[in-house]
């Protein structure tokens, strides 16, 4: 066993006899073995075409072999790295385990010991900035605006405390944004768009959390900026714990093919005060897509999946807290 590997499952044999959280070794060109992983959750492994499947009675975990594509729980969730053949077998960097995988399937060993209790949105664009604008003249800013006032509503009912960026059809700067969140004393912020494509094909939803650093993106515009640590990458682990919430409430809801939880260090995130996660709702580019974003029950689906999203991982805090 390398050693690293074999720290990391000394550490979670510890956790699991009660003794606190480990401490694990970080270096991101480490690899971890898939046989580790399943060792470690108790999972069965089977291969299924270019998949190895690991599983057990809760959770299953699959990943497409020289891909950057894995599925948790049947949800696509982007690695910053390709799963390799390593030392005989399939490996994943550490850095996905870690950042990743670990955090969304163990979330009480991860999510910030303060309750949360101001959740900032940020309905994108607004005024001069129309975002991406349909064929038939659908305006992301008016449709995400009304996305984020359902979800603000959804979220008061459950007493949680709402502020928006932005409340009508105003220009914002992205610094802004942040520092809106900021001074909101932010718990979280979750940013709300729809998407556009050159390819009108293109469609579904998807939710980016922060590239951890060093790392590419998965973003389909590709890599943008330069890819050192910026303040959200403190929050690494709650992003991705987050942003797999939101995703997997969000294809339930919206029944839209799913995109996967991906990564960007887009402004918003970047500079993020808290954990934070930006939706794309669906494809103002794809005609299908850009009929769903001005029907109202589309719209209201939409806003379902993201705040239960929310709820989740706010569960998730309380339960870990207690
Ligand atoms: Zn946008």
């Amino acid at each position: 066993m390398h050693s690293i590997t074999r720290q990391l499952f000394i550490s979670h044999v510890v956790l699991l006899a009660g003794a606190g959280v480990p401490a694990l070794a970080a270096s991101s060109s480490e690899m971890v073995s898939l046989s580790y992983i399943a060792r470690l959750y108790s999972m069965g492994t089977s291969t299924s075409g270019k998949k190895v499947v690991m599983k057990n009675k809760w959770n299953s975990i699959e990943v497409e072999t020289n891909s950057r594509r894995a599925w948790i729980n049947g949800v696509m969730v982007w690695l910053h790295h390709p799963c390799r053949k390593s030392g005989g077998g399939w490996a994943i960097r550490e850095v996905d385990f870690k950042k990743g995988i670990d955090p969304i399937l163990r979330s009480y060993a991860y999510v910030p010991s303060r309750k949360p209790n101001m959740v900032v949105l940020d309905p994108g664009h607004g005024g001069k900035d129309s975002g991406a604008v349909g064929k038939r003249k659908v305006y992301e800013k008016k449709a995400v605006l009304s996305i984020a006032n359902r979800v603000k509503k959804h979220l008061e009912a459950k007493k949680i405390k709402v502020r928006m960026t932005r409340a009508t059809d105003t220009y914002l700067t992205l610094q802004q944004r942040s520092d809106s969140a900021a001074k909101a004393g932010a718990d979280l912020f979750v940013s709300i768009h729809a998407d556009g494509a050159a390819d009108p094909s293109a469609h579904g939803v998807e939710t980016f959390a922060m590239t951890a650093a060093g790392c590419d993106s998965s973003n389909h515009y590709g890599q943008g900026g330069n890819k050192s640590a910026g303040k959200g990458n403190q929050y690494d682990a709650a992003n991705a714990i987050l942003g797999f919430s939101i995703q997997s409430n969000l294809v339930k809801t919206s029944k839209r093919s799913d995109r996967g939880l991906r990564r960007a260090r887009f402004a918003v995130l970047k500079n993020a005060p808290c954990p934070a996660a930006l939706v794309e709702c669906g494809f103002l580019t794809n005609p299908e897509e850009e009929a769903l974003m001005i029907d109202a029950n589309y719209r209201e689906a939409v806003a379902r999946g993201i705040s239960n999203g929310i709820i989740g991982y706010i569960t998730l805090v309380n339960r870990a807290r207690k």
